[in-house]
């Protein structure tokens, strides 16, 4: 029986109708799924009692459930279980623009990259759509108030789980669902680069974030398997393709890691990398986890980066780092929790 919440509008219909029903019926369900937050297809008033036994006989409307909340003042860290007992993590930042959503899209990643928590633990298996809309439903019924971006950066490849997350980003964007703007939510990729181009073929508005971490290959081969799949020139090919389609300015991702990646020569090389390119540097500051070896770079290393990159014309940031009481790094309360 496969989750009414993995559908969007356009889907459900064709469905529907497929299988002799009105495209209507898509909006009437629509409308007590999102706006009424009805579940119980038994109390769906205003269709006819064979069309409820199909919908009963056809769909499930199972949810994941909050198990643990760990909270600061500006962030709340959520662990979730699943119907078949995986944990997932998901974290409301409270911005000074509003509340953003940072939400897994995977159960563990099988990525690799060495200084990652949830690549240590590698990929269990995909989420279904419903898995990922849940976790910004379920939050935002929490907080008791708007979700109003989604940054699809938490445990897990947005990338390699494709087909689901195109179906996610369908949803928050729905007018009737979470009704958030595509320029409010952003997917954050390694840089499977097949992936980026099919991504850029969508002509969506949703903003694009590269974890780049490194200007040379070499060096980036060290810290992430990804590389050794793809050089950085074709990932920035993928990266023009993706701009000519939608002119969107993407994200640069740059953890800031002790010794590895974080010196003025990667910044020169980092610089010169990206000139020409429509981007912005976001700088992370890395959260150390025990389990793994890597130290955070100084705040005096990172503040000297930044200059360097600005002094060569680059938009540059350093990530707000949020949380500092809480496991703040990505898939360290999961791996804390199994
Ligand atoms: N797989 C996607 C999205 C999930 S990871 C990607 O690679 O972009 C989201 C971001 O968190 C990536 O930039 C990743 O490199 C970074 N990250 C992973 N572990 C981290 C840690 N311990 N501290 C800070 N950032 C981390």
């Amino acid at each position: 029986m496969e989750n009414i919440f993995n559908y969007p509008k356009k889907d459900l219909e064709d469905y529907l109708v497929a299988k002799g029903y009105k495209k209507f019926l898509a909006s009437q369900i629509f409308d007590w799924l999102y706006n009424k937050q009805e579940y119980d297809f038994n109390n769906y008033t205003n269709i006819k009692k064979e069309t409820i036994d199909f919908l009963k006989a056809t769909f499930s409307t199972a949810f994941i459930t909050i198990t643990k909340v760990e909270e600061d003042t500006d962030v709340k860290k959520f662990l979730f279980t699943l119907k078949d007992g995986q944990k997932i993590e998901s974290v409301l930042m409270y911005h000074n623009y509003g509340l953003s959503v940072c939400v897994s899209s995977q159960v563990g990643c099988n990525m690799g990259c060495k200084f990652c928590e949830s690549g240590r633990l590698k990929k269990v298996r995909d989420l279904e759509t419903y898995e990922m809309l849940e976790q910004a439903i379920a939050i935002s019924n929490y907080v008791k108030q708007k979700i109003d971006s989604v940054v699809i950066m938490g445990i897990g490849e947005p990338f390699d789980n494709f087909t689901n997350v195109m179906k996610f980003i369908n949803l928050l964007n729905d007018p009737k669902v979470l009704a958030i703007g595509a320029r409010h939510i952003t997917v954050s990729t390694c840089g499977l680069v097949p992936k980026i181009k099919a991504f850029a073929d969508m002509e969506l508005q949703v903003n694009l974030a590269l974890s780049l971490h490194s200007p040379t290959d070499e060096k980036r081969k060290q810290i992430m398997n990804v590389a050794k799949a793809y050089s950085l020139k074709e990932v920035f090919e993928a990266l023009k393709y993706y701009q000519n389609k939608t002119k969107r300015r993407v994200t640069i991702e740059y953890i800031m890691l002790d010794k590895i990646n974080d010196t003025k020569e990667d910044a020169l090389a980092l610089s010169k990398l990206l000139n020409g390119y429509n981007v912005y540097v976001n700088l992370i500051p890395y959260n150390e986890t025990k389990n793994i070896a890597f130290k955070a770079s100084s705040k005096k290393q990172i503040a000297l980066f930044y200059d360097t990159l600005k002094k060569n014309g680059l938009d540059v940031t350093v990530r707000h780092k949020f949380g500092n009481k809480i496991s703040a790094a990505c898939g360290q309360l999961r791996s804390k929790e199994i």
